[in-house]
C-alpha cells in the first residue's frame, strides 16, 4: 500500500481491531494521532489500555467523553440492567449494538481531524465478521465518507484496512506488523471487560479466539 507523507487519525477503542489499525497506520502514515471515546461503556479500562497502546505506537492520544451516545439507545454495553446476548439473535443486531456509535464517532473524529489539518481517518470496522452491526459495513463507511466531505467541503479519506479480513487474517496482519503479542496481551475485546484472551465465552472472545487459533494452526503448518 501507498505510504502517505501525511498524518492520520485512528479511532482507537483499545480492542484488537482498532489496535491493529493503529500499528497499520504507523507503517503507512507520516504521523499517527489516536482518538478514543468514552460513552458510558461498562469497561472504561479499554480507554486506559488505548492510551498505553498509543504511547507504544508513538501516537498522540486524546480521549473524549460522549455520554450521549450511550444514553440515546438502550443497549447491553452501557446499560448494566441488560444481560448481553451470548449469540446473535435472528432478525436484528445483538443487544450489544450501540445505535449510531460509529456514525457519531467517525463524524466527531472528522471534525477533530479537520481542526488539525488531518484528512486521513482510520477505523477498524470489518464487514467480514461484523457481528450484525450495520455500521461496520462497507456501504455505510463509504456513504459516510461522501457525507462528511459534503458536510465540511473536505477531502477526507476513511481507511478501513480490516474491512474484508476475517479474524484469522486480522491476526496475520497483526503478526506481519510485528505486534501480535502486544495485541494479544494488551488489548480488550471481551464484553465482560477482561483484557488479553478475555473471559473466553462471550461472542467477542469466541470470535477472537477462533481467529487466533486458526492463524496459529496455519502458521504452525507453514513453519
Ligand atoms: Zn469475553
Amino acid at each position: 500500500m501507498t505510504h502517505y507523507d501525511e498524518p492520520a487519525l485512528v479511532v482507537l477503542s483499545g480492542g484488537q481491531d482498532s489496535t491493529t489499525c493503529l500499528f497499520w497506520a504507523r507503517r503507512h502514515f507520516a504521523a499517527v494521532h489516536a482518538l478514543s471515546f468514552t460513552y458510558g461503556q461498562k469497561h472504561v479500562l479499554e480507554v486506559e489500555l488505548a492510551r498505553a497502546l498509543a504511547a507504544k505506537a508513538g501516537a498522540t492520544f486524546e480521549a473524549m467523553d460522549l455520554p450521549l451516545v450511550g444514553q440515546l439507545g438502550r443497549n447491553a454495553l452501557t446499560d448494566t440492567s441488560i444481560a448481553m446476548d451470548e449469540a446473535k439473535p435472528a432478525g436484528g443486531p445483538p443487544n450489544t449494538f450501540v445505535p449510531g456509535r460509529n456514525l457519531f464517532f467517525l463524524s466527531i473524529a472528522a471534525v477533530y481531524a479537520r481542526e488539525r489539518g488531518i484528512r486521513h481517518l482510520v477505523t477498524g470496522v470489518s464487514q467480514t465478521d461484523y457481528s450484525g452491526y450495520p455500521d461496520c459495513r462497507d456501504n455505510f463507511v463509504k456513504s459516510l465518507n461522501v457525507t462528511l466531505n459534503l458536510a465540511m467541503e473536505a477531502q477526507f479519506v476513511i481507511h478501513t484496512p480490516l474491512m474484508w479480513l476475517d479474524k484469522c487474517q486480522t491476526w496475520a496482519l497483526t503478526d506481519e506488523l510485528g505486534v501480535l503479542d502486544v495485541v494479544r496481551r494488551e488489548t480488550l475485546t471481551c464484553y465482560n471487560g477482561i483484557p488479553g484472551d478475555g473471559c473466553g465465552h462471550c461472542p467477542a472472545c469466541q470470535l477472537r479466539r477462533e481467529g487466533l487459533e486458526k492463524y496459529l494452526r496455519l502458521k504452525g503448518r507453514q513453519a
